[in-house]
């Protein structure tokens, strides 16, 4: 079980499978901004970058 949803930063389609935050957010309605794997590292990165600028 999945949900095919577009990446709000790189505007990519990828899935949310079971067990995921971002699949709980998505069920529940909390949120409408999904980040796929690849952007969610880059957005990990730049607040680590960001924090010791
Ligand atoms: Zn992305």
């Amino acid at each position: 079980m999945h949900y095919k949803v577009t990446c709000t930063s790189c505007k990519r389609p990828f899935k949310l499978y079971e067990g995921e935050e971002q699949y709980k957010q998505f069920k529940e309605r909390k949120s409408q901004l999904f980040y796929c794997e690849e952007c969610k590292h880059k957005i990990r990165f730049d607040a680590i970058r960001n924090f010791f600028s």
